[in-house]
């Protein structure tokens, strides 16, 4: 996808990473912390790209942030965002 490239800010090695080798996410559904980010009022959800565990934040005034599950301190635009595009059309399985 040209356009991650573009969002990943096209220094990220182009070929996935195993990140999450047992249960690991799909990645079209998740996508780094882009620099525009905003928490919002309800915080937002992310997740520890090294172990795949949560972390819940309320801004995104920090460069890195230390992950609960496994301890690993993460920069910011390494944790993941959940993908939550809608598409006009679902398909159904
Ligand atoms: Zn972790």
């Amino acid at each position: 996808m040209k356009f991650l490239d573009w969002l990943l800010g096209g220094d990220q090695r182009p070929a996935p990473t195993p990140l999450f080798e047992e249960s690991r996410p799909d990645p079209k559904k998740f996508k780094q912390v882009p620099k525009w980010t905003h928490a919002g009022r309800a915080g937002k959800t992310i997740y520890c790209p090294e172990c795949g565990g949560p972390a819940h934040v309320h801004n995104f005034a920090w460069s890195a942030l230390s992950c609960s599950d496994c301890k690993a301190v993460v920069g910011k635009y390494k944790w993941l965002l959940p993908v939550t595009r809608k598409k006009r059309k679902k398909r159904k399985k």
